[in-house]
């Protein structure tokens, strides 16, 4: 069934679901929930998210104790994407990688993407897993085109990197990997129709961390079968989960969302 409804007619429509509605002042993004009500959304967090597959190409070299990350080769030009959704925390120039990328998880992890030879992210920016980021070069200390990932446990670069081979592994990417296949497969974004908020679970019952507005995109993770919203006799148990910007995730009901009734987004959390 297909839930594309009138702004209007959502508006004069709303039973259950008033309430997401609304104004948005009281809530900033990225605010913590209210103690006590997020049960969900803690389930949701207690295990990694869904990952993604960060790169087409032949594992050249594994991590060691003289090689701080895992090398990904193909050609010029392959699409670099965002193994985990998160926050670009760097974009530009880097010692060694020519230019580097980083993403601060929400769990407080980072990966770190080197020798692009192009980038598609500025720092700020949310991103969903999947999303492309860059572009496959051979910038900086580099023999070939590849590209170096490493992970860290937080955002020091003192500290030596973790082994992404396990890191990939506990989100359901094992390598060598095919992009948009595995994981948590390629990244999705959502466009709402109505302002909504974004809550802490898939419930009206949670607190709003966030929102999304009138015809814009957002990034998006997922779909999690939630609290059922009714409106205008169509009623939707489907909510997405979107990357918040201050990290974690949020979920608005794809009641809000354009497209079918997961709001477009294939992919179950
Ligand atoms: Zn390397």
């Amino acid at each position: 069934m297909r839930l594309r409804l009138s702004r209007n007619g959502l508006r004069a429509g709303l039973t259950a679901s008033a309430a997401l509605l609304m104004p948005l002042v009281a809530a900033a993004p990225g605010q913590a929930a209210p103690a006590g009500t997020a049960q969900a959304g803690t389930a949701a967090s207690a295990a990694a998210a869904p990952g993604a597959c960060p790169a087409a190409g032949t594992v050249t070299q594994g991590y060691s104790g003289s090689h701080d990350g895992v090398d990904i080769a193909n050609a010029k030009g392959t699409p670099i994407y965002a193994v985990a959704a998160g926050e670009v925390i760097n974009s530009g120039p880097a010692q060694g990688y020519g230019q580097w990328i980083r993403i601060r998880h929400g769990d407080g992890t980072v990966t770190e993407y080197g020798h692009m030879y192009h980038r598609d992210v500025t720092v700020g920016q949310r991103v969903a897993a999947g999303q492309r980021i860059a572009l496959m070069g051979s910038e900086g200390d580099s023999t070939g085109v590849h590209l170096h990932l490493r992970v860290r446990t937080s955002t020091s670069t003192a500290v030596r990197g973790i082994d992404p081979v396990p890191y990939l592994r506990d989100r359901g990417v094992g390598l060598p990997c095919t992009p948009g296949s595995g994981g948590g497969g390629g990244g999705t974004s959502v466009t709402a129709w109505a302002t909504a908020n974004v809550r802490s679970c898939a419930s009206t019952s949670c607190g709003v961390v966030s929102s999304v507005h009138a015809n814009e995109s957002y990034p998006a993770n997922c779909w999690v079968k939630g609290q059922l919203v009714n409106a205008e006799g169509y009623s939707n148990d489907k909510w997405v989960q979107l990357p918040l910007r201050a990290g974690g995730v949020g979920y608005v009901s794809a009641i809000f969302l354009k497209g079918d009734e997961t709001g477009g987004v294939s992919r179950p959390c």
